[in-house]
């Protein structure tokens, strides 16, 4: 791996021309404050894809205001209204994922978002560093199923990844300029979720709806469950760990309930950067999409001194939250271990939502289906599918039988 400048610098380059955009998960929450940045710039950006798993009334909507070139949806059983809504515009109605994986790859495109939820990410990610589009990540998933191919692809692609994650937007904007060599530690940031001061002992009863309130950052289901576990900032250390090259035992978790500092790097003369924002998606959406251009100006409302009048750090509680420790015994193990964890976890908390698990059953399922997974040291693409597949049916397994 290099080891001098981790990104080259900014230079002056003008977007000549408007940038056509996929986004993959236009109907959820990353994807439509997307399309929120995406109408602030008209002159920059062309939403030229936008796909959706089965909010067929959203997607719609969103084609009728954005005027998109394509729309897919990717439940199939969905189409049908999705076409006919569309049916007298220039716009071409797609139905099921693989569509996605092939558009993704149209020579049009030049930037993909991945917003969807989950390993779904993972095929048409695979597919535009393939095809050499520049990726704005956002589907933290993928990194962690398939760090190490990823990591592989890219070093082989034109593509480059820029991240939408706020810790991680934060990370690229401290490392800018700096050498790989004087970095110490990356300094993960975490609100800590809606259960950082309940007691261990209520963790057992509460529900979906508790779990549902987070204190500052407005998400989707999936994404909110994952902060309450703290499952998330297990996938953030992991997801640092590839796009950096900085190993876990280097990533330290630190609970930042006012989510102000998003994240900080800790250099080897004892230095610390932190960059600082207020808990809002639109601005590392816009960070990311300005990449490597420049930064996007914008009327948005700015912090004030009362936004960061008080900022709290304190140590995260890894008894309290054991997905935070099983998160770093994947990244020990290596290989397929956080494929098969991040398979059983999306299976638990499907079952945790639906109200048929307990919120401790999540690491227990997670912590069960990576005892019981096959280890494999250098998975391929196939064997991911697999791992994938195997998690799920041993988590369905633990669940059914346990709970
Ligand atoms: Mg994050």
């Amino acid at each position: 791996m290099e080891s001098f400048y981790y990104f080259c610098n900014f230079v002056e380059i003008t977007m000549e021309q408007r940038r056509n955009i996929a986004i993959l998960g236009s109907t959820g929450s990353i994807g439509r404050q997307t399309l929120d940045i995406v109408s602030e710039y008209p002159t920059l950006f062309r939403p030229w894809l936008l796909t959706a798993h089965r909010s067929a009334d959203l997607l719609i909507r969103q084609a009728l205001e954005h005027r998109p070139a394509h729309v897919v949806i990717a439940d199939e059983g969905c189409y049908e209204p999705v076409r006919d809504a569309l049916a007298d515009l220039p716009i071409a109605v797609h139905a099921g994922s693989a569509t996605i994986a092939q558009l993704v790859t149209a020579p049009e495109v030049h930037t993909v978002v991945t917003a969807m939820v989950g390993y779904s990410g993972l095929e048409s990610t695979i597919a535009a560093i393939g095809a050499g589009k520049d990726i704005a990540l956002a589907n933290k998933e993928t990194l962690v199923v398939a760090g190490e191919l990823i990591t592989h692809m890219l070093a082989q692609s034109a593509s480059h990844l820029y991240p939408v994650d706020s810790e991680h937007g934060a990370f690229y904007q401290c490392l800018m300029g700096e050498r790989k060599q004087d970095v110490s530690k990356l300094i993960l940031t975490a609100s800590g979720g809606p259960f950082r001061t309940t007691p261990c002992e209520r963790l057992a009863t509460v529900k979906a709806s508790d779990a549902l309130k987070h204190p500052n950052w407005a998400m989707g289901a999936k994404i909110t469950i994952d902060s309450a576990t703290m499952m998330n900032k297990g996938f953030e250390m992991l997801e640092a760990k590839w796009l950096f090259g900085v190993e876990h035992e280097r990533i330290e978790i630190v609970v930042h309930p006012q989510s102000i500092v998003h994240s900080m790097v800790e250099f080897v003369d004892g230095s610390v950067k932190a960059q600082l924002g207020l808990p809002d998606m639109h601005l590392p959406i816009r960070y990311a999409l300005g990449l490597p251009t420049g930064r996007l100006a914008t009327a948005d409302r700015r912090m004030t001194i009362d936004d960061y009048a008080l900022l709290t750090f304190e140590r995260p509680d890894c008894e309290k939250f054991p997905l935070l420790t099983l998160a770093y015994t994947a990244a020990e193990r290596g290989g397929n271990a956080a494929c098969a964890m991040n398979a059983a976890n999306e299976v638990a908390v499907a079952a945790f939502l639906r109200d048929e698990i307990g919120f401790l059953d999540i690491h227990r399922t997670v912590a069960a289906t990576m005892q019981a997974i096959t280890h494999i040291d250098n998975p391929t693409y196939d064997d991911l599918v697999d791992t994938n597949a195997e998690a799920r049916q041993q988590a369905e397994h633990h669940i059914g039988h346990k709970f």
